[in-house]
């Protein structure tokens, strides 16, 4: 994997220096770099990314990312990112991706393997959207921190294989189904290249337990919070209405959602 491993943080610095290219050694003792080189060895961007946020080393962390701040370098002041778990599915996410092109909003969608297979189509539109793609596992077992190192792998790595079949996106980010983690799924995400994350507000949509709650828990979100919706796994009718609302509210505090 270290040739992966080498392209991300390569990526990582590409992002982080916006202003390098052709022409910008020559400016460098006049033009104040806007953030410090991380990594030493640029090297072209391979693939277009939606975001510019890349994890500067992909060790294993002891716990998963909840809060924008913990990735580095960390996003603007004002971000908060939309998650969206359990997808594709084959209504629910193109309605979810109408709204958010209607808002000017990219989200990032942590989607499941087995579903890519029965959507190969939406998996696309999701990513030709400019979203961010990560691996939510195949089969999205809850038992997944239970679970021995061997079946874990499995899961990542099928998933992983089949987004980017899929898309041409190599993950960089996963979230355990349920938010279950263990030790080996921790080191298996650092080891497969990607950052663990989590959330930090729940409206605990899946449940279904009703527009005006989603809603008001959404609108709890603040700056630098990672929020979690769900586009697939059931009728995520409550969830579509309650981001037609929550989403130009929290745009209207000055709040500008990004994907990670
Ligand atoms: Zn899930």
């Amino acid at each position: 994997m270290l040739g992966a491993f080498t392209g991300l943080t390569a990526l990582g610095a590409d992002a982080a220096r916006p202003q390098d290219g052709p022409g910008a050694a020559a400016s460098a003792e006049t033009t104040p770099r806007a953030r410090p080189v991380i990594t030493p060895t640029p090297t072209p961007t391979p693939t277009p990314r939606p975001a510019a946020w890349t994890p500067a080393k992909l060790t294993a962390l002891e716990t998963p990312v909840r809060e924008l701040s913990q990735l580095s370098p960390a996003p603007p002041p004002n971000s908060i990112a939309l998650t969206l778990d359990d997808g594709p599915h084959p209504k629910w996410t193109p309605r979810i991706l109408d709204l958010l092109a209607e808002e000017e909003v990219h989200a990032t969608f942590f989607i499941v393997g087995e579903q890519v297979k029965e959507h190969p189509r939406i998996t696309r539109r999701i990513a030709d959207a400019g979203h961010q793609i990560c691996n939510h596992t195949e089969t999205h077992p809850m038992s997944i921190a239970r679970m021995p190192e061997k079946k874990v792998r499995r899961e990542i790595v099928d998933a992983h294989d089949r987004i980017a079949d899929a898309t041409g996106v190599v993950p960089r980010f996963f979230r355990s189904p349920g938010g279950a983690w263990s030790k080996t799924v921790l080191e298996l995400t650092a080891e497969n290249d990607m950052l663990p994350i989590d959330w930090a507000v729940d409206p605990r949509d899946w449940a279904r337990p009703g527009v005006r709650r989603i809603r008001k828990a959404l609108l709890k979100g603040k700056d630098g919070n990672i929020l979690l919706c769900h586009d697939g796994g059931g009728d995520r009718f409550q969830t579509l209405k309650a981001l037609e609302d929550a989403i130009p509210k929290l745009k209207k505090r000055g709040l500008t959602f990004i994907a990670l």
